[in-house]
């Protein structure tokens, strides 16, 4: 079992793939009408015809190519690519695309107990997503303002608020954090 039971799949929805692929590899992808889907020459092969398809599924961007047979999300991309083992892998995708995995195995713990008596797994989900999400602004408002002690102030605050949000399992109110806190990054 691995330590990231659900890090994966937020990872992979999160990570904005293509332009890995783009700016880091430089590679050149070339898309479809809506890019929904696209094609490059495959970093994990000697590819000379692209043959990495790409494509946005409801759960994130996966690729398949079609020269060395090689398919998967970000993740197993990173595994193949780096040579990396599932977790190491998990780990690297969210530290470049600045998505918050800490804190998962927190939440799963405290809300064992609203799915058993009757509480939504949907419910689960979003509190997890929000609660990434909003912990990713925060630190993108400290990098962007340090030294600022009303940001700090307020950034303090969201955690506490964070953290009952987790206790009870409140969904809407972690968004609210997030939205708050998005507001003050653009
Ligand atoms: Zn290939």
């Amino acid at each position: 079992m691995s330590r990231f039971p659900n890090a994966k799949s937020l990872v992979v929805k999160l990570a904005d793939f293509p332009s890995f692929l783009e700016s880091d590899l430089g590679l050149n992808i070339r898309w479809a009408a809506d890019r929904e889907s696209g094609k490059c020459l495959c970093p994990l092969h000697g590819d000379s015809d692209p043959s990495f398809g790409l494509k946005n599924y409801d759960d994130g961007w996966g690729f398949n190519c079609f020269g060395c047979n090689s398919k998967g999300t970000v993740v197993e991309f990173f595994m193949h690519y780096y040579g990396m083992e599932h977790d190491e892998a998990v780990a690297s995708v969210a530290e470049r695309f600045e998505i918050n995995i800490e804190g998962l195995s927190v939440i799963q713990e405290t809300i064992k107990a609203p799915i058993k008596t009757g509480g939504e797994s949907f419910n689960m989900k979003k509190l997890t997503e929000f609660h990434a999400q909003a912990a990713t602004q925060c630190r993108l408002i400290m990098r962007k303002r340090p030294g600022d002690g009303a940001i700090r102030r307020w950034i303090e605050e969201a955690f506490e608020r964070m953290d009952d949000c987790i206790e009870n399992c409140d969904a809407e109110g972690m968004e609210k954090i997030y939205l708050e806190a998005s507001k003050w990054n653009t």
